[in-house]
């Protein structure tokens, strides 16, 4: 595996303060290497979208980052931790280091900019001695990039295709060249078809020019196709995390295995659909024990009393797999 980019160790984020905090993150650890892709899933409410937002430090009120280091491993020089930065210190690293890319493309572009004029903005910010002859020359560069004719930067927003305005929000991200690139939910608005071109696009992208990809949705049958590492998380803890393959072939948590077959296999036999009974839990009011146990078909005694702890469980010998569950019991917890 390559050197880490992005490390995340002890995160934890609340909504609110006191005894009325709602805990939405708690105790994450999680590494993103060098030109990979890390796929996070969980279903709605599982705290993907509060992780990302906390560690790139966009959560808005009442969220606070309780604790927790979010080290960042820069080309050149020594590594530090995003939470400490100063206001100043973090405009250059957001699009420089780190962008991201948000849900709903049509909400995230001013409509009433030309697309060039957005394109423009992002580079002039970060850029202030470029001229305007060579922000105009890089903002066709990036659409063309994205697989989008330059001659559509003098477009608004709505004379755009939903999946065309999407791959715009991809090509902003790109604009100054980051080595990370964070992704919530990005395609969900779009069809299944527009899905997958422009995932494959992204994954030809990060191929081409080496960024690393944090990857969040609720559609673990795309990560399985377009991920090298799976995270996956429930109740605000990550609770598996593996190589894609793996976690497909072999997943060790009965919440994985729950998800993987809410959705019909890609390749291979055929497998029943079950799906996962029950509902999230409230944040507010979480389960004892292991969060997933009211939900788990296969609870047993601990389940309900004490908290599993992630880490590579029992005699699998393999250092890539974490796990949080009784049924693998973990002699290294991840520290
Ligand atoms: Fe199920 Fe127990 Fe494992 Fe939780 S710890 S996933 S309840 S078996």
């Amino acid at each position: 595996m390559n050197a880490p980019v992005l490390e995340i160790r002890g995160l934890d984020v609340d909504y609110g303060l006191g005894d009325e905090a709602v805990h939405a993150v708690r105790d994450v650890h999680l590494t993103l290497h060098r030109g990979e892709v890390l796929g996070l899933a969980g279903e709605s409410g599982s705290g993907k979208s509060t992780l990302a937002y906390g560690l790139t430090r966009l959560l808005p009120p009442p969220g606070v980052i309780r604790g927790g280091e979010v080290i960042y491993h820069p080309d050149d020089g020594e590594p530090y931790d995003v939470l400490k930065l100063t206001p100043r210190q973090l405009r250059g690293f957001r699009w420089a280091e780190t962008s991201i890319v948000f849900q709903g493309a049509m909400n995230s572009l001013n409509p009433v900019h030309k697309v060039s004029t957005q394109l423009i903005d992002v580079i002039k910010a970060h850029e202030p001695k470029s001229t305007r002859v060579s922000r105009l020359a890089r903002a066709r560069e990036l659409l063309t990039l994205v697989g989008i004719s330059a001659d559509r930067l003098e477009s608004y927003p709505h004379q755009l295709s939903g999946g065309m305005r999407q791959r715009v929000m991809i090509a902003m991200a790109l604009a100054l060249e980051p080595r990370v690139v964070i992704m919530d939910e990005p395609t969900t608005a779009l069809d299944v078809v527009m899905q997958r071109q422009i995932l494959g696009q992204l994954v030809e992208l990060r191929e081409r020019l080496g960024f690393s990809v944090l990857f969040i949705t609720h559609d673990l049958s795309l990560l399985v196709e377009f991920s090298d590492r799976i995270a996956i998380m429930y109740g605000g803890r990550i609770v598996e995390q593996a190589p894609a393959a793996q976690l497909y072939k072999d997943s060790l948590h009965p919440y994985s295995d729950g998800l993987l077959h809410s959705f019909p296999a890609l390749r291979g036999p055929r497998r029943e659909l079950t799906g996962i009974p029950g509902s999230p839990p409230d944040q507010r009011a979480m389960p004892t024990g292991c969060s997933f146990h009211p939900r788990c078909p296969r609870a047993f005694e601990p389940c309900a009393e004490r908290v599993p702890v992630l880490g590579t469980p029992t005699g699998r010998g393999d250092p890539t797999r974490t796990v949080a569950c009784w049924l693998h019991p973990a002699p290294e917890p991840v520290a």
